[in-house]
């Protein structure tokens, strides 16, 4: 899963960061509201956590904008003003759910895992072939059975299954799993996909991850891909 945090504060950025990526969420962070609304609008992600009061651009006019242009991620809105008047304008505007700070990580969690438990049956679950995957609750399964998996190995399941029949670069999947700092290392991405083999390929006799020579990898269960 991939939030987009959009905050200004850099101490309430790092608090949720860390936060979130201990729950394994990728987050990307954008400071101010013009940032917020090009990454918003040229990457999908699964949540938007939108503060208010932004340097270049309100979060509510951000907001706004994003609806015009039919982004239909859901929105978590942070905000210090707690008026009524306030929270009816942005829900009104098209925010999800609105939190006041000083908040507690573990109700921005629960408010997060609402939003994405509120996205239409079905598109919380991904399936490739027998091979299943819970994206609320994590949970990886093959031909019925649960198979365990590391934080980094689910992320990498994730994307490859988000993606099926689709060729991923190395590249690519640093630049979605792991973050900016890791460029470069793309040998890591070989070892993980070592791992992800061993427990959802080599036990069964259908392979899913297929390795496409110099380019990358990917998932699928079809014959002619
Ligand atoms: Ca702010």
């Amino acid at each position: 899963m991939r939030i987009l945090l959009v905050e200004d504060e850099e101490k309430v950025s790092r608090f949720v960061t860390l936060g979130l990526n201990a729950e394994q969420f990728v987050v990307d962070l954008a400071a101010d509201g013009i940032t917020g609304y090009e990454m918003a609008t040229a990457h999908p992600y699964d949540i938007l956590v939108v503060d208010l009061m932004l340097p270049r651009l309100s979060g509510t006019e951000l907001i706004s904008r994003l609806r015009q242009n039919q982004v239909e991620t859901p929105v978590l809105v942070l905000t210090a003003r707690d008026q009524l008047d306030d929270k009816i304008k942005n829900f009104e505007n098209g925010a999800d759910d609105y939190l006041t700070k000083p908040f507690a990580f573990a109700e921005l969690l629960a408010r997060i895992r609402a939003l994405l438990r509120r996205r239409p049956v079905g598109s919380t679950m991904l399936t490739v072939g027998d091979l299943e995957i819970d994206l609320v609750t994590r949970q990886v399964k093959r031909g019925g059975k649960v198979l365990r998996l590391t934080s980094k190995e689910y992320g990498l399941l994730e994307y490859l299954a988000s993606n099926p029949g689709r060729v991923l670069s190395r590249t690519m999947i640093i630049q979605y799993v792991w973050d900016q700092s890791f460029e470069g290392l793309t040998n890591i991405v070989d070892v993980y996909i070592r791992h992800l083999r061993q427990k959802i390929d080599d036990p069964f006799d259908r392979k899913l991850i297929r390795t496409v020579r110099s380019a990358g990898y990917m998932l699928s269960d079809r014959d002619d891909e």
